[in-house]
């Protein structure tokens, strides 16, 4: 059985480390410590815990799944990995760090990987051990629900790199769609600008909160609301990736709205942090305006 490196236990890195575990793969999970390591782990357990009294997994299963999740405080741990999956914050100098330390211990032949949603690969793989052995591979949230992968080839990934990638995204039973290493890649390229446009709506008052998620929900056909969508994502996150678009392109067209900004500077994060457009701290999410 291969094992499967995941640093970052926050949303992405805990679903990541989920579906690799039900894959079969051993998984060792890390955060900034101990502690949050094994928060990614406990979540990964309160989630299956509802998929087995709904039936959808049964319990041995689960417990053999969550038995080939190791959560550790520390990238040394990732020695014996044959693939190692970054998913830790949105920030470039943050991913570039963690590049720096994992790769004192990562093995010769092994393949990094970064989930970042919307900074160059080509420039990431320049922190990289070997850009050769560094890929991009963009997963959806929730990672168990949604069976997409971008796969995203920097300037000097070899075949070999993307070949384990797609290796390892067919036995996770997903998708593969691969883009060429541009700004926001395929999905945020498109996504981003019209989440920003919902903030640029309701920060120059066109609409309220729930008018503008049920317009678009029901106008476009879309499973839900553009402001509910980023709550979802993380507005620190779409915040990042949206500057990602704005400087990578040089391009007005994608300039963050204010509101967004606003609203990460005052913490408000989203459904992780327990509010952004809406409320999460009741039953139901309230919107906030
Ligand atoms: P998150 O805030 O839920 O989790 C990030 C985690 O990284 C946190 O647990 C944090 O403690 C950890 N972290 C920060 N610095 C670290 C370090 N030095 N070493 C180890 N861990 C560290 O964010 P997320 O939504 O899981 O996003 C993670 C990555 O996945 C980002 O690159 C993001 O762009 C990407 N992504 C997010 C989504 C989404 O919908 N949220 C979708 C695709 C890709």
């Amino acid at each position: 059985m291969q094992t499967v490196g995941v640093i970052g236990a926050g949303q992405m890195g805990a679903g990541i480390a989920q579906v690799s575990a039900a894959a079969g793969y051993r998984v060792i999970l890390s955060d900034v410590d101990q502690a949050r390591a094994e928060a990614g782990k406990a979540g990964i357990a309160k989630r299956l815990a509802r998929d087995v009294e709904k039936g959808k997994v049964d319990a041995d299963a689960r417990d053999a799944l969550l038995g080939r999740i190791e959560p550790v405080g520390d990238v040394a741990a990732m020695a014996p990995c044959a693939l190692v999956i970054e998913a830790a914050t949105e920030r470039e100098a943050i991913k570039r760090q963690i590049f720096a330390e994992v790769g004192k211990v990562l093995g010769e032949d092994a393949v990094l990987a970064s989930n970042t949603s919307s900074i160059p690969i080509t420039r990431l793989a320049q922190a990289a051990p070997d850009p050769a052995r560094f890929i991009g591979v963009h997963f959806f949230n929730p990672v168990p629900v949604m069976g997409l992968i971008e796969i995203i080839r920097g300037l000097a990934t070899s075949d070999e790199t993307v070949a384990t990638i797609e290796t390892y995204a067919r036995q996770l039973g997903k998708q593969v769609v691969r883009a060429n290493d541009a700004p926001g890649f395929i999905v945020n390229r498109v996504l981003m600008p019209m989440l920003n446009e919902a903030c640029f709506a309701l920060g120059e008052g066109v609409a309220t909160i729930p008018d503008i998620d049920l317009a678009c929900q029901l106008g476009l056909n879309h499973p839900m609301g553009p402001l509910t969508l980023a709550d979802f994502i993380g507005l620190d996150t779409c915040l990042e990736i949206t500057r990602v678009l704005f400087e990578g392109t040089g391009d007005p067209k994608f300039r963050p709205a204010p509101l967004l900004i606003k609203y990460v500077e005052a913490g408000w994060y989203g459904r992780k942090s327990g509010r952004g457009f809406y409320d999460y701290s009741g039953e139901t999410p309230v919107p906030t305006r």
